[in-house]
């Protein structure tokens, strides 16, 4: 018998359910691992289930950097846990602030360690090296998830659950609708660190002025200009960033359409990516003075992802409203970063810069519907203008910070996530020290 031949097994197991808890966030990224600390410090017993054996997401497993942007013409426009973050990362010198726009330069290891302790001093119970692979639910209240993990499979029980995994798993594994699919994704990009670089004679990228785009002018046109004789694989920026330690610089360039979900274009992109990576570091090497003694220190865990799938929420933020700087009487964060747009085919970049903050309400952290379910982070309920600019680091820590401090809010009363009380959540996130004032 051939056995590829079957083409569905049936399997039926006893899981063993581990532990219960008030709240359940899924991904430790910046999304998710401010959502455990809200919930946490607003009372509720949390958990936080992350795949990676360390915090941060893109910022660390991506290898993104900068954080953008807490900051809208010089004033903090997101505050409270993410702000406080980064002044723990700034007391071990892991962070540097770039006024006026509150772009911040960090050492990842330094991140992944603050974001630990700050998980673990909020009582928060971590899963760690934990895949979150199916849920349970009754009717469409999700009562378990379950995780894959070196024991096995296991079940954990909660009263409520926050989606923080950036392609939006558990909300999917739960059947909740999804946004249709836009005319394409934006790139996937595998970012690296090179070591060795002549970092006093390198222009770092200072993002001094709103409403400007940086990136290396003159690498750009050394690559367009070596493309007309050799392959030169396709990049965008490129973009780099210090990591607050000499010689050592992470660069943003490659880049290619791919859509990460896809487990066989996942494995695809990784591959093509790195063999780019090499190249590029050749490239480098002998076209740029700086770059000259360089070498590849490392290459992120993972390709960066942009975007995949965003839920369909009770609301759905649009382009408009959100250039508009539309506020909301549910408005729970903010959004500073232009509206930034990756063409995956080209160099291209799109860059619409914003006239004022934008607001996010909290509708579109909710789906219609799922009475205990909250997705925070580049999955939330957008158009794909307005996730173009809220994807950023420091406004979707934003709305971890307002799913966690929901969920808490829920827990006394056993409450309907959409019946949450809107005064007693902003009064609560204005406490931390969001700004939601217009
Ligand atoms: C190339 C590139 C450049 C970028 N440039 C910038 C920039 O300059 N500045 C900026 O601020 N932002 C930038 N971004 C955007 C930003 O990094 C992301 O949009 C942001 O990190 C999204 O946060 P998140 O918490 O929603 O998701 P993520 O950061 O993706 O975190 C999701 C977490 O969930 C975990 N996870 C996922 N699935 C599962 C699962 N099934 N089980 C368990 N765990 C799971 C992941 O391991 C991860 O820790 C860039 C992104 C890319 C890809």
């Amino acid at each position: 018998m051939n056995n590829a031949e079957t083409t569905f097994i049936t399997q039926n197991k006893n899981v063993p359910v581990i532990a219960g808890y008030d709240v359940v966030v899924c991904g430790g990224g910046p999304a998710g691992f401010m959502a455990a600390i809200a919930a946490a410090r607003g009372g509720a017993r949390t958990a936080l289930i992350e795949r990676y054996g360390f915090l941060g997401g893109m910022a660390t497993a991506g290898l993104v950097a900068p954080i953008s942007v807490f900051n809208y013409n010089g004033r903090r426009m997101i505050g409270g846990i993410p702000w406080e973050f980064i002044e723990r990362l700034m007391e071990v010198g892991g962070a540097e602030e770039e006024k006026p726009l509150g772009n911040i330069s960090f050492s990842p290891e330094k991140y992944k360690l603050i974001a630990q302790r700050m998980v673990l001093e909020a009582g928060v119970s971590l899963y760690f090296h934990s895949y979150l692979s199916g849920c349970q639910k009754v009717g469409n209240t999700l009562t378990h998830i379950f995780i894959e993990n070196k024991n096995g499979t296991e079940a954990i029980a909660a009263k409520y659950f926050i989606d923080c995994t950036g392609d939006a798993d558990l909300a999917r594994l739960s059947e909740v609708p999804m946004q249709p699919a836009g005319a394409t994704l934006q790139p996937a990009s595998l970012i690296f660190m090179l070591g060795g670089v002549d970092t006093d004679a390198l222009p770092m990228i200072r993002h001094s002025q709103q409403g400007v785009n940086y990136h290396d002018l003159t690498i750009r046109q050394m690559l367009e200009e070596l493309d007309k004789t050799e392959t030169v694989p396709l990049f965008g920026g490129p973009w780099y960033c210090g990591i607050l330690t000499k010689g050592m610089v992470l660069l943003n360039m490659t880049r290619t359409y791919a859509d990460m979900i896809d487990n066989r274009q996942a494995t695809a992109t990784e591959c093509r990516l790195r063999e780019d990576v090499f190249t590029f570091v050749k490239l480098l090497r002998e076209n740029v003075p700086a770059f000259r003694n360089a070498y590849l220190a490392t290459t992120a865990t993972q390709t960066g992802v942009r975007e995949t799938r965003r839920i369909q929420g009770v609301y759905t933020l649009t382009g408009k409203e959100y250039l508009d700087a539309c506020d909301f009487p549910d408005a729970i964060s903010r959004g500073c970063h232009p509206v930034d747009i990756h063409a995956s085919v080209t160099h291209q970049q799109r860059c619409e810069f914003l006239k004022d903050a934008a607001f996010i309400p909290y509708r579109c952290l909710i789906a219609p519907g799922f009475p205990n379910l909250l997705v925070a982070g580049r999955a939330f309920s957008a158009d794909e203008i307005a996730s173009a600019s809220v994807r950023v680091q420091a406004s979707v820590m934003g709305l971890g910070q307002a799913a966690g401090a929901a969920a808490a809010l829920c827990v006394p009363h056993e409450a309907d996530v959409a019946r949450v009380d809107i005064a007693q959540l902003r009064e609560t996130l204005i406490g931390y020290g969001a700004n939601l004032a217009k």
